[in-house]
């Protein structure tokens, strides 16, 4: 079976452009599969030499709540179930958010492997601002820059070793 890795997070925090840096690559094959729905975006690519699945999730619907709270959308936890590992991404300018702890107490509770990725850390990495990101219970923070590229090839092997 061919792994299956999911990048998940809030709104606006880079999933879509580190998905577009993931399989931009020569050996990607990026498929929209209009039977589901646009909200979720498949490529297949090989890392060192073995195929691998990612899958862009764009679905978190906003749900009346206590006002804060958001709830992650059925489609987002169906990608997660099918998914071998999440990759949960986070937002270094904006900093930790109300959302990204919520959507940390859902992963952790799928007991999924989760990676947690800070993006937009361009000329940021090592930063302080990445240790509040320790709050969310998920190791860690590893600092990336999806669209500049920083740490992308690092997250990939780390992705790797994790499957
Ligand atoms: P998504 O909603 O999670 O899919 O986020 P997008 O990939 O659409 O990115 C949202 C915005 O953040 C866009 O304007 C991107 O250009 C920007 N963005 C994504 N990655 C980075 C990054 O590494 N650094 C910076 N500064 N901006 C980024
Ligand atoms: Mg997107």
């Amino acid at each position: 079976m061919t792994p299956i890795v999911s990048l998940v997070g809030r709104p606006n925090v880079g999933k879509s452009t580190l998905f577009n840096r993931m399989t931009r690559s020569r050996d990607a094959i990026v498929a929209d599969m209009p039977g589901l729905t646009r909200d979720r975006h498949y490529g297949m690519l090989r890392m060192a030499d073995r195929p691998v699945i990612v899958v862009d999730t764009g679905g978190f619907e906003p749900v009346v709540d206590t006002g804060i709270v958001h709830q992650m959308a059925r489609q987002t936890r169906q990608a997660i179930a099918e998914s071998d590992l999440v990759v949960f991404l986070v937002d270094l300018r904006t900093g930790l958010s109300p959302q990204d702890l919520h959507i940390a107490a859902e992963l952790r509770k799928t007991g999924k492997p989760i990676l947690l990725a800070v993006n937009k850390a361009e000329g940021r990495h090592g930063h302080p601002a990445l240790a509040e990101f320790h709050e969310l219970g998920l190791g860690e923070p590893f600092s990336i820059s999806a669209a500049h590229g920083d740490s992308v090839p690092d997250l990939l092997d780390r992705i790797l070793q994790a499957l």
